[in-house]
């Protein structure tokens, strides 16, 4: 039996619709860049490899929080088991586009509730992006750190990444200001002024310390931020920053992009996608 091409199409478009476009880790380098209008640039993302098409989805990340359209919702705490105590270790290394500390296997910690989630998530890795991926009423932070998690079922983030919620990730905030107290973002900072081109270095740090008030946040389904931009990440969004001062994010600034300068020039900034009717949660008491 023929079906009429118009009918496939209209069915076609409502499946595309109802489901989040859930694209794979490629399986070889992806160079993409930042700058508006070239060629490899955000706009263009979707079309630089058959896996990178999700990067024109309709729930993408990052996204403009206005407080005045967010829901609010009662939401458990973030935080994570207690074991393994004290600070974990990971090797710390630049990836073209900042620097990524991935935690050892054996070290990793877990979280105990991520909303609407069910479930527990590995935190595997974390890194960071200046000014902030997210804004706030228009606005950019100084910084934004990311905590990235698996769903502990899938075992690791390449099997976690095309599979609908098997993606956490954890955002907090930086904040220049005069002083900077918090002990385990400075051990993440010390760990970059120490970067010696490639070379990975071992850096050890209690992520529990960044976040400063588990009950205040901001949550939303959307994607990773850097291609392939599949739609599998449950966004946390901590109210509170961490303060730290300008020299300290200057050195966080001060790491070579990929095929381009030092981060104080060229920023590792997602522009901010719509939000195509999704909701943003806050959790109230
Ligand atoms: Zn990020």
């Amino acid at each position: 039996m023929l079906i009429p091409v118009a009918v496939l199409i209209v069915a076609a478009a409502i499946g595309v619709a109802a489901e989040s476009a859930l694209c794979p880790l490629p399986s070889h380098h992806v160079h993409f860049g930042y700058h508006l209008g070239s060629e490899d640039g955000p706009s263009d993302w979707s079309h630089l490899d058959q896996d990178t098409h999700c990067c024109g989805g309709s729930n993408q990340s990052p996204i403009d929080i206005e407080t005045e359209d967010i829901h609010c919702a009662h939401l458990g705490d973030i935080e994570y088991e207690r074991k393994p105590r004290g600070p974990i270790s990971g090797n710390l290394k630049i990836n073209g586009h900042g620097a990524n500390l991935a935690f050892f296997e054996n070290e990793r910690l877990v979280t105990k509730d991520i909303p609407f989630s069910d479930g527990e998530y590995v935190l595997a890795s974390m890194h960071f992006h200046s000014p902030s991926e997210h804004l706030v009423n228009g606005k950019h932070m100084d910084g934004e750190l990311h905590l990235v998690h698996f769903k502990k079922e899938y075992g690791n983030f390449h099997d976690a990444v095309d599979e609908e919620n098997g993606l956490a990730v954890i955002g907090v905030f930086l904040k220049v200001t005069d002083e900077s107290h918090d002990h385990a973002f400075n051990r993440f900072v010390d760990g970059v002024a120490h970067l010696d081109g490639d070379k990975p270095e071992e850096v050890s740090l209690d992520p529990r310390q960044l976040l400063l008030d588990h009950k205040h946040y901001a949550t939303y389904k959307g994607s990773l931020t850097t291609p392939p931009c599949s739609e599998s990440v449950r966004w946390v969004l901590m109210t509170k920053p961490i303060f730290t001062t300008a020299d300290r994010l200057g050195v966080l600034k001060s790491v070579p992009v990929e095929g381009g300068e030092a981060l104080s020039v060229d920023r590792n900034v997602r522009p901010a996608q719509p939000l195509n009717g999704r909701i943003v949660y806050y959790a109230c008491r």
